[in-house]
This record gives structure tokens, C-alpha cells and sequence, in this order.
């Protein structure tokens, strides 16, 4: 029996170590785990105890080696429980891979196992699990002891494992194979003596736990593979986009440095022409003129940037606001036609498809796409062609939203189809800046797709090139009450109003049906009679203007004589004023714009007759940029104010507590100051404890004037806000407004 046991433990030992070669070179390329040490250090000890139980063997049945045999045998029992306490520790580190886990339990397995070590250690000496008789390895009385302890031991490692289930995943079922295995071997012991089943068993155990680990360990790194290869892949892709997005901004920075650098050199390089030219006015004022123009293209450049690095930071806001579409469109008109007539072409305005007058929406933002599309129409159109702006309402999808379907055409030099997608990107231009004769950043489009979206529109561009382009733009718009937006206009809404026209039949005015009609011919007749007198005449006529506007302003001398034109004939346009015509409109007209126009006329008129509108009037400009002061003082001395300066919030609001109450009749209040800044300089004046506190009017004065700004500046009780650089125009308009409507108030106070 002896050679089969040997014979069978040696085989077991050349697992063993087989093992241990493979658990090497498995292990050798990945970190060491906690678990690969503790798995390393059984399939050690199991080849110890292999070891010592082959030794036993050879000695067994040999009288004088009668304690080798003991303690060859006592090695073994005891290893077999230094075993299950590395056990439960090779357990215990997989738990710990997935979650914290309390070690208590475990260490009460490995004291108990620490106890059967030491009963194995004496028993040596002592028998009580093991003697030897004749030479021959016998059971002591206690050897069932030995043999339930063990496999209470299993039985309690098992129930950690089941405890332990959800953190070990994969792993639980080759664990309970691991006890399972030893488990009967210690039960099928007790009734087979001739062989010792438990040391090939938990050889078998190691090799069916290492076999189960391998595999799992295999297919997970499998899938760590193919993570990484994923994760390999996302990067290549991200560092594409990345390089893309690098090129552009570099091809965008140099573009921008050379387009702010052409307006810089242009301000610079005049302003010297012009400092030279200070005897020379008409030079000097033409050289400021290009200063001007220059400056203000920079203005638009630097607006561009800072717009679109506020909606790639998704700091784009939609304010919704009730707003007359006709201002939109007529504001956004008045600020490219001047370009479109540089370049001689026609601009055709048409919005006779407009039902409804008034919409609730985002304006200025509005405005912004309508003029980014024009304004790259003439940009992009040849001298003399043609570019058309056609507003119209389109049923939307939800009845009650109607679209506002804005279609911008021209037969310019049109995008070739492959540019067309790209061209809503941010910096991307068909043609590259440095090889373009035309000014531009590649940003406008981008902004306009992202407003667009922003409102849930849509943007579609149809080109040909060489043929020209249709950008169309729809807006889904709701409605804003008509009754409360008209009585805006109360104090002009009944002017009574005459129209002249070559071609009666086809005159229109979107939103107005109510006035006299009258043909040109019958202006000019020789025995025209008026009838009535009229508040103001719309002239609409093609043929020898001058004459009708003479003609009308000498039946009609103090009517509002409003010429209606069309683009193409604008260089007709200071002849027509200066015979007597007070405004042009071009294209369609809308009520709401005529009946603005009406109070235009009326305010300016009311202006004109008093260009010193700040006279005997206490100023208190608050500005910490000196060139900034210099210019507002210079515009409001002019206006024949008296100028106060202080440099932050702080000196105002002291310069301010310390007046003689009712002193300063304006503030003019930089927001962005050292020291104090103006919400917080306008807020204490605001609550100051004196009767001028609530009534002295404060305008803001800020680099940009966006919703937020002016929303921010109301709250804080300023009463109107401006942009820098200021506009003279502008400026008077609003301080007259504000001043003729606080004496009001004050007086109905
Ligand atoms: P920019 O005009 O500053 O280059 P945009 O974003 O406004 O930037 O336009 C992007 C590009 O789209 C332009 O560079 C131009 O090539 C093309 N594009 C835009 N509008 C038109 C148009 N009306 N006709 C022809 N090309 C246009």
C-alpha cells in the first residue's frame, strides 16, 4: 500500500510544481494581487506537505524511524490546516477587490486554524491524533477530534463564501469546489485508512480552483482588451477631431490677427494723417472718418469673438420679449443698406406676407441672424447684382406658433455643394482667409446656426455656384397681444394719413387699410383742390420725384411727408430730403414701423429745435477709463451741461450723498469700475435717505449692452442703458427722453 500512496503523492507533488511553474508564468506580465500571492503560497505549502508525507511514507513500517515518522505525519496535519487559514485569506482578498469587507470572521477561521496547528505540533510528542506502533503511522484516540475540527472549518469557510457571493461573482462556484473537494476526502478518510485522501485532494482542488481563475481571468482580460482597444480607438477619433478643430483655430488666428490688425493699422496710421491735418478740417474730418469706420469694424470683429466663445461655452440665452418684427426687420436693413449701395446693388425688401405684426421672441438675436445673412449676401454678391430679403408667415406645426419664414437671396458667387455643410461650423470659410480677397472670420454662420437652434428654427442654404445662394431661416414665433403692443403708438395711431401713388391698386401697408388714396397724377394736375389736411403723406412714386415732393410740400406744408423708395433709387435720396421729404422707407411698409417712424419724426423735430438739451443741466459722469471720460464730458458740455467727474462707485455715491439735494439732474454710470462698480454705486444711491434718491435719472454706460445687462441695470433702478463707444444720437435721444419723462412724473408726483 505504501508504493501506491507514494507513488500517488509523488504525482501529486509533480502537480504541485507544475503548478506553481504555470501560477509563475501566468502571473509573471500582469501586477501581483494580493490574491495571486496568497494562491502562490498555498500550492507552496500544498508541495510541503506533499513532500513530508512522502518522507513519512518511505519511513513507515521502519521501527528507528519511529519519530521522523511522527513528525513527518505531524507536518502534514498541520499543514493541511495552515492551508485553510491561506485559504480563507485567498478568499477574504477576492472580497476585498470588489468591496470593503470586515475581516473579524476571517480571522476567527485563521485562530482556529492556529489552534488545530498547535494540537498537530504536540500530538507529535504526545499521540492523541497519531502514534506510531511497530514502525507504523497509527490513529490516536483523538483523531476524530482532528477530523471534525477540519471539516467544521471547511463548513464555516463555505458559509462565508454563500455570505460573500455577490462581492466574488465568478469566483464563488471554483471556491466551494475548493472546499467541497477536501471536505469528503476528510469525511471518506475516516472510513478508508489504507490511503490518505485528503493531500491529493486538495492538489485536485488547487488545480480545478487554478483552472476556474485562469479561465475567468482570460475572458476578463478579453474584455479589457477590447476596452482598450475601444478606448484606442475614441482617442484616435479624439485626437482627429482635436487636430481639426487645431487646425482651424489656427488657420482662424491667423486670420484674426491679420483682420484686427488691418482696421488697427488703419486707426493708428489715420489718426496720425489726421493730427497733421488739424489746420486742414475737410482732410482731417475725412481721415477721422476712416478712423471711425475702422473702429467700428474692429467693434464688430471683437463683438464676433466674444459672441461665439459665450455660445461654445453655452452661455446663449433666449429672452423672450414681445417685439414688433417690422423694427426687426427695418433696424436690421438700416444697418447693411449703406454696404449694399457701396456696391451698387439692389436690395429688394419684401414682407407683404407678414400677417400678424407682433411676435414674442429673442429680437436683438434676431436681428443678429437677418443681418449675418444680408451682410454676407453683399459680401459674397458682385457690383450691381441683386439681393432680396422676403419676410412671410407660415402656418407653423403647432397652429397657435406661427413660423416666421425668413428667406435671404442673391445671385452672387454662391457655395459649391461639398462647403455647404461646413460652412455652419465655427471658423470654417469655403475660401481660406489668406487667400480670400473678402473680409471674414468663418464665424457668422456658426452663430446664426447655434441662435437658430437655440430658438428651435431651422437654416437651410440652397447654392449654386456661380449662380448665387438662398439661406432660409424659420423661426417658430407666438404671438404677442396685439392691443397692448399698439398702445405703444396711442399718441400717433390717428394721424390722419394721405397716400400718393402712380400705382394706387397695388399700394399696400401691412396692418393698415384706413387711409385717403390719391394717384400722382392728380397731385400734379394743375386744379388739384386738397379737400383736407393731412398729418402726413406717404409718397409712392417711380417717376420725377423731385418735382412731387415740391409739389406735396407745397400743398402740404407741415405734413410728415414720408418718401416710399426702393434701394436701387437711394442715390436719389439727399435730393429728395432736401426738397422736403422728412423720411424714407424702403421696400414693404409696416404699421408699426410707420407709426414708429411717425414718433421718430416727431422727436426729432422736437430735438432740432433744441440742440442745447443739457443746458443749465448738473452732470455726474462716473468713469474710471480717462479717454472714456474725456469723450462722454466732451458730448455732454457740448449738449451745454455742467460736468461732474468721479473716478469709481465709491467717489460717486460720496460725491453724490454730499450734494445739495436735487444738484445733479443725470448720471452717467460706467458698470465695470475698480474700487466700486456701478450696480453696486447705483443700488446706494438708490436706497440714499433723500428726496432726490428715487428720481435722479442714471444711465448705465457698458462695452456691451446685452439683455442680461440691461435686465440687471433696471433691477438696480438705472433707467436706461447705453453701449461705448456712445452715440451722440443716441445719447441725446434717450438723456431728452429721460428728462422730459422724469419732470413729468416728478410733477405728477
Ligand atoms: P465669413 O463670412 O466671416 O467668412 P460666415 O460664417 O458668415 O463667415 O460664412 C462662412 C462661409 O460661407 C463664408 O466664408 C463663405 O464662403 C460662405 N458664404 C456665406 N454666405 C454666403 C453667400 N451669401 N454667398 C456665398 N458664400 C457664402
Amino acid at each position: 500500500m505504501a508504493r501506491a500512496n507514494i507513488i500517488i503523492e509523488i504525482y501529486c507533488l509533480l502537480i504541485t510544481i507544475a503548478l506553481h511553474i504555470c501560477n509563475i508564468f501566468v502571473t509573471r506580465n500582469i501586477p501581483q494581487r494580493r490574491r495571486d500571492r496568497y494562491l502562490g503560497i498555498m500550492i507552496y505549502v500544498n508541495a510541503a506537505i506533499l513532500v513530508c508525507y512522502t518522507i513519512y511514507l518511505f519511513v513507515d513500517g521502519m521501527p528507528q524511524y519511529a519519530f521522523i515518522n511522527n513528525f513527518f505525519s505531524g507536518l502534514c496535519y498541520a499543514g493541511g490546516a495552515v492551508l485553510t487559514a491561506l485559504f480563507i485569506e485567498y478568499v477574504y482578498s477576492i472580497v476585498l477587490e470588489t468591496r470593503k469587507a470586515s475581516s473579524t470572521f476571517v480571522h476567527i477561521i485563521i485562530g482556529l486554524c492556529t489552534i488545530a496547528v498547535a494540537f498537530d505540533i504536540v500530538s507529535i510528542f504526545n499521540g492523541i491524533y497519531f502514534y506510531t506502533a511497530n514502525g507504523f503511522h497509527v490513529r490516536g484516540p483523538y483523531y476524530m477530534i482532528n477530523q471534525v475540527f477540519i471539516f467544521l472549518l471547511l463548513l464555516l469557510e463555505i458559509i462565508y463564501i454563500i455570505v460573500q457571493r455577490k462581492a466574488l461573482k465568478r469566483d464563488m462556484f471554483s471556491l466551494i469546489i475548493y472546499i467541497f473537494i477536501p471536505a469528503l476526502a476528510t469525511i471518506g478518510q475516516i472510513f478508508v485508512s489504507n490511503y490518505n485522501l485528503l493531500y491529493p485532494a486538495t492538489t485536485l482542488s488547487l488545480v480545478v480552483v487554478y483552472i476556474v481563475i485562469s479561465i475567468n481571468q482570460s475572458s476578463e482580460m478579453s474584455k479589457k482588451n477590447e476596452d482598450l482597444k475601444k478606448a484606442m480607438s475614441d482617442m484616435n477619433a479624439a485626437k482627429k477631431v482635436a487636430e481639426t478643430a487645431n487646425h482651424s483655430k489656427t488657420d482662424f488666428l491667423s486670420s484674426m490677427s491679420h483682420d484686427i490688425r488691418t482696421p488697427l493699422n488703419a486707426i493708428v496710421g489715420m489718426t496720425n494723417i489726421a493730427i497733421e491735418n488739424l489746420d486742414n478740417k475737410k482732410e482731417a474730418l475725412e481721415n477721422l472718418q476712416v478712423v471711425q469706420q475702422s473702429a467700428k469694424h474692429l467693434l464688430s470683429l471683437i463683438n464676433d469673438v466674444l459672441d461665439m466663445s459665450m455660445i461654445e461655452n453655452g452661455v446663449i440665452k433666449i429672452n423672450l420679449k414681445e417685439f414688433a418684427l417690422a423694427d426687426v426687420l427695418e433696424e436690421s436693413l438700416k444697418i447693411v443698406w449703406h454696404l449694399a449701395y457701396a456696391h451698387k446693388q439692389n436690395l429688394i425688401f419684401d414682407a407683404s406676407n407678414v400677417k400678424d405684426e407682433f411676435y414674442i421672441g429673442d429680437n436683438p438675436r434676431i436681428k443678429q441672424i437677418v443681418i449675418n445673412l444680408l451682410s454676407n449676401a453683399i459680401k459674397y454678391t458682385q457690383t450691381s447684382g441683386e439681393i432680396r430679403l422676403i419676410v412671410e408667415e407660415i402656418p407653423g406645426v403647432d397652429p397657435n406658433v406661427p413660423t416666421i419664414k425668413i428667406s435671404c437671396i442673391d445671385n452672387g458667387i454662391g457655395i459649391a455643394k461639398d462647403a455647404q455643410e461646413r460652412i455652419f461650423k465655427p471658423f470654417v470659410r469655403e475660401i481660406k482667409t489668406a487667400s480670400n480677397p473678402i473680409e471674414g472670420t468663418g464665424l457668422g454662420l456658426a452663430i446664426v446656426k447655434q441662435i437658430v437652434d437655440a430658438m428651435n428654427g431651422t437654416i437651410m442654404v440652397n447654392s449654386q455656384k456661380g449662380k448665387g445662394s438662398e439661406f432660409v431661416v424659420t423661426l417658430p414665433l407666438a404671438l404677442a397681444d396685439e392691443k397692448k403692443m399698439l398702445a405703444s403708438y396711442e399718441d400717433v395711431r390717428n394721424e390722419s394719413l394721405l397716400v400718393v401713388s402712380d400705382h394706387p391698386e397695388e399700394f399696400m401697408i401691412v396692418g393698415l387699410h384706413t387711409y385717403d388714396l390719391i394717384t400722382t397724377d392728380e397731385i400734379m394736375s394743375q386744379t388739384y383742390n386738397p379737400s383736407k389736411t393731412y398729418q402726413a403723406i406717404i409718397c409712392d412714386s417711380e417717376k420725377k420725384s423731385i418735382t412731387l415732393v415740391r409739389k406735396i410740400r407745397e400743398v402740404y406744408p407741415a405734413a410728415i411727408l414720408i418718401w416710399h423708395g426702393n434701394f436701387a433709387e437711394e442715390e436719389h435720396e439727399k435730393e429728395i430730403m432736401e426738397c422736403g421729404a422728412d423720411a424714407i422707407i424702403y421696400g414693404t411698409i409696416i404699421r408699426s414701423y410707420l407709426y414708429k417712424e411717425y414718433q421718430r419724426l416727431q422727436a426729432t423735430k422736437a430735438l432740432l429745435s433744441n440742440d442745447l438739451y443739457l443746458h443749465g443741466k448738473n452732470v455726474l459722469v462716473v468713469e474710471d477709463q480717462v479717454i472714456n471720460a474725456l469723450i462722454i464730458e466732451h458730448l455732454l458740455k457740448n449738449a451745454g451741461a455742467s460736468v461732474w467727474k468721479a473716478e469709481n462707485g465709491l467717489e460717486a455715491v460720496d460725491m453724490f450723498l454730499n450734494s445739495i439735494e436735487g444738484q445733479f439732474d443725470l448720471i452717467m454710470m460706467d458698470i465695470m469700475m475698480p474700487v466700486m462698480d456701478g450696480h453696486t454705486a447705483a443700488t446706494k444711491i438708490r436706497t440714499a435717505n433723500r428726496s432726490d434718491a428715487k428720481t435722479v435719472p442714471i444711465v448705465a454706460m457698458t462695452a456691451n449692452v446685452y439683455e442680461d445687462d440691461v435686465q440687471k441695470s433696471k433691477a438696480e433702478g438705472m433707467n436706461a442703458h447705453l453701449s461705448k463707444p456712445i452715440d451722440p444720437a443716441l445719447l441725446k435721444e434717450t438723456i431728452t427722453y429721460l428728462l422730459t419723462n422724469q419732470s413729468t412724473s416728478a410733477r405728477k408726483g
